[in-house]
């Protein structure tokens, strides 16, 4: 079986890593005069802990999967960049995404100097194995996949993601940054069976803390060993830290947001259809709905002036003319849909 610490460039291999302070003593009961430090505690003179320990504990707990295996960055993006400094040797390696699909992987790979192929999702919006085997080499050391989908909103079946993870022989990295507003199972149930498997998840979107930074790696115990040295020492604040502890109490919450949410998708959904005015409106597993349409700038345009902001995503061939609308509270929904109906009277007035 393929050993994923193989997959790792050989200078983050020998890497002598920084040895925080605090790492030497795990106890908590000391009079601590090693990390020059304020000495009067005002709540935040300490540095926080560089493993994030007892956020670790809950968050393993909660999600059932081994403390060892979780890595937390400042937001998921910190451990895209993570997984692609650690694995791809700039200008030599190569890394595959799909498209459409979320831009910071591209980013990331280009800020790294990483050679980026790019292949079109399958008219079924689902990832081209075959495509996969020609444009992939022995420099190829990661794959990432989107699911649920952005900005499509589609899921990729379990099956599939299994069937990449055995073919594949670099990371497969799954970036379930929507998996919470989907019923379709996580695959971090396939964690175990598969070593070159890397699920993403964050707070961002369903625990509605994009403003608090928390993303959620989950991997081998020694491929987060490795990302553990080259991470910054105290990536995570003792605020979020401390933050996230309460959110991760708050599960009744959080479940009635999520409903409200996957509720009013429907709604909007059902209304999207309706209108007449879209080329297509594809069906979310998340908590947004992409729709196209030729007059997409005008439409897009006509919104602004409105003081309403959706996302233009125009991305050929799959969606021509696209626009990605966020889910908002029943109100703001209300408003949009207000809005549409409006712009399709307005342009019925012009044909005549
Ligand atoms: C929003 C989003 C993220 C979240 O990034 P954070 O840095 O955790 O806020 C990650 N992946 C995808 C596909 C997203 O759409």
């Amino acid at each position: 079986m393929m050993k994923v610490q193989n997959l790792v460039r050989k200078n983050i291999r020998l890497l002598q890593p920084y040895s925080c302070a605090r790492e030497e003593y795990a106890g908590s009961e000391a009079i601590f005069l090693d990390a020059n430090e304020n000495p009067f505690d005002n709540g935040f003179n300490r540095y926080p802990d560089p493993y994030q320990r007892m956020v670790k504990k809950k968050l393993a707990a909660y999600k059932q999967v081994e403390e060892s295996r979780l890595i937390l960055g400042n937001g998921s993006d910190e451990i895209i960049d993570l997984l692609i400094r650690s694995l791809c040797q700039p200008r030599e390696d190569n890394l595959i995404v799909f498209s459409p699909g979320y831009s910071m992987y591209e980013v990331c790979g280009a800020i790294n100097d990483v050679e980026i192929r790019k292949i079109n999702l399958q008219t079924d919006l689902q990832p081209d194995w075959r495509e996969v085997e020609r444009q992939s080499d022995a420099s190829t050391k990661l794959i990432f996949l989107c699911t649920p989908n952005n900005p499509l909103g589609n899921v990729i079946p379990l099956a599939e993601i299994e069937k990449i993870c055995e073919k594949f022989t670099g990371l497969v990295v799954v970036d379930e940054a929507y998996i919470d507003f989907t019923e379709f199972p996580s695959a971090l149930t396939l964690l175990r069976r598969h070593e070159n498997l890397f699920v993403l998840q964050t707070l961002s979107k369903a625990w509605g803390m994009a403003g608090l930074r928390l993303g959620i790696g989950y991997g081998t115990p020694a491929l987060i060993g490795i990302l553990n040295r080259v991470k910054a020492p105290y990536n995570i604040s003792v605020l979020t830290q401390r933050t996230v502890l309460d959110v991760l109490e708050q599960r009744e919450e959080f479940q009635e947001k999520l409903r409200v949410i996957k509720k009013e998708r429907e709604r909007l959904f059902r209304a999207f259809v309706q209108l007449d005015i879209f080329r297509s409106v594809f069906p979310s597993e998340a908590n947004f709905i992409l729709v196209t349409l030729d007059d997409f700038r005008e439409l897009y345009d006509f919104l602004v002036q409105q003081k309403m902001v959706v996302r233009l995503r125009n991305i050929p061939p799959l969606v021509e003319g696209g626009l990605r609308i966020s889910i908002g509270v029943p109100e703001e929904n209300d408003r949009l849909l207000a809005l549409l109906a409006e712009w399709k009277s307005e342009k019925k007035t012009e044909v005549c």
